[in-house]
């Protein structure tokens, strides 16, 4: 099929990719520029493991290509994905200005018929007013599919390839039949490819995301608790994740959801529960929570070291919001940055991927380190702050050597209180005053 996606992000550019791999001719459409020349170099603008080479491959193959000519792009097309930024709006709705510039300029370079995938996370009614869109200035037919997107920055490739779901929203029968034909390579292991119709289809995005949310907020204030009484959140955790009803995923507290998606989309779903009448109260504290949980490591520091950190040196060690991933969007480690930033400390930070885009977000009141020891040097404590795979097993000797205080503050509970002591260090995790393994 020949296949336009619009919008080259993370969500667009992994599609895209992943539907040339599968034997589709994709053009791949983005308005910034800077970006586009970049692909067409061969570089990559995001950090995403497996994806520079599937990008490379796809290229050579002659299958996938990239380009700001959205109007030629879309003539040759039989289906269009768009899968541009939603971004949240001053009132915390979702802002569907992208999307909807987009639905116009497709109507405006459409030579025939038409499906026009939304990938883009969208309230209900986006499909609806999509087709108004287009409708209104093309004679041309066109069927709009919701097809919410679920994958995992940092596992993109392997979520997009073997998806849990594909959701597809439409009530017409071709447009299900094309994205069967679509999808079908994806999900040869018998997962299932559910229709059903687009308002489902935009609910169930926002309801997955919304849910997932939910349960890390829940468990981030039972951590305050378990701190509180003397449990340990982790072995909480344990007990609880083994019942069937519940299971082990999404349990792990730490120092907040981030990212690109849960944030704005859990305030988009409140506020489309507002514009119908329906006060998703426990929405409201789910946001609230997460908010409040982005400040407990930064209170730890100051319950140690005190209100005025003038003379503190700290290491971090991860910015990004979320492991294998550079992307710093609402990311807990901007806002641990800020509160002891504020406080006069001096802050040297570490990330495997995201020291750039960090740097784009945070500028330069904190250092940027590439070596994680490096980072450690002559600090008081180390937070850390992303639980990236090298964060687990540290030179333990070595840090102790550099730091110069031996403490850890440990935001997403990758180390212990054993461990930590074994190695002569003073730990403080997140829901725990110690382990207490026999
Ligand atoms: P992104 O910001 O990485 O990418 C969006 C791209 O759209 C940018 O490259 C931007 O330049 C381009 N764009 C904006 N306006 C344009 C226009 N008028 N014409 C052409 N290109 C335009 O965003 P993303 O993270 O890929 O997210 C895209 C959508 O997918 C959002 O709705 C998001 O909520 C959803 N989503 C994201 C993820 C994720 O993990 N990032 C997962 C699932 C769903």
């Amino acid at each position: 099929m020949k296949i336009t996606v619009v919008g080259t992000g993370y969500v667009g550019l992994v599609t895209g990719t992943c539907l040339a791999e599968s034997g589709n001719q994709v053009k791949c459409v983005d308005n910034d520029t800077a970006k586009i020349s970049c692909l067409k170099d061969g570089q990559i603008p995001i950090y995403e493991p497996g994806l520079e080479e599937l990008v490379e491959r796809n290229v050579k193959g002659q299958r996938l290509s990239f380009t700001t000519d959205l109007k030629s792009a879309v003539a040759e097309s039989t289906v269009t994905f768009i899968a541009v930024g939603t971004p949240q709006a001053a009132d915390g709705s979702c802002d569907l200005t992208a999307v909807k510039i987009v639905a116009g300029e497709i109507a405006e370079a459409m030579q025939g018929p038409q499906i026009v995938v939304n990938k883009s996370t969208v309230p209900v009614g986006t499909a609806e007013l999509v087709t108004e869109i287009i409708q209104s200035k093309t004679e041309f037919s066109v069927e709009v599919v919701s097809n919410p997107e679920f994958l995992k920055e940092g596992a993109a490739i392997d979520d997009f390839m073997k998806p849990d779901r594909v959701v597809i929203g439409t009530r017409s029968e071709e447009a299900a039949r094309t994205m069967r034909e679509l999808y079908s390579p994806f999900v040869r292991t018998g997962k299932p490819l559910m229709v059903m119709d687009p308002p489902s289809a935009e609910l169930t995005k926002y309801a997955s995301n919304a849910l997932l949310a939910t349960k890390i907020s829940f468990m981030n204030e039972l951590s305050r608790l378990s701190e509180k009484v003397g449990a340990d959140i982790g072995k909480v955790r344990q007990g609880m994740g083994a019942d069937n009803r519940i299971g082990p995923h999404f349990l792990f507290p730490g120092v907040g959801y981030g990212g690109s998606c849960f944030p704005k989309d859990i305030r988009a779903l409140s506020q489309l529960g507002k514009e119908n009448g329906i006060d998703l109260e426990i929405l409201g504290s789910v946001d609230s929570v997460n908010d409040s949980q982005k400040r407990v490591l930064s209170e730890k520091v100051v319950s140690k070291f005190g209100e005025d950190l003038s003379g503190h040196r700290f290491a971090f060690w991860g910015l990004a919001f979320k492991p294998k991933t550079d992307d710093m969007r609402e990311a807990p480690a901007i806002v641990i940055a800020e509160e002891l930033v504020k406080r006069g400390a001096k802050i040297c930070a570490h990330d495997p991927e995201a020291l750039e885009t960090a740097r784009e977000v945070i500028g330069d009141s904190i250092e940027y380190c590439e070596d994680p020891y490096e980072a450690a040097k002559g600090a008081s404590a180390l937070l850390l702050i992303t639980e990236w795979n090298e964060y687990r097993g540290p030179d333990f000797d070595r840090l102790r050597g550099l730091l110069k205080e031996p403490v850890l503050f440990d935001g997403r509970n990758v180390w212990n209180l054993n461990l930590a002591e074994k190695h002569q260090f003073e730990y403080y995790g997140i829901g725990t005053r110690g382990s207490c393994d026999v």
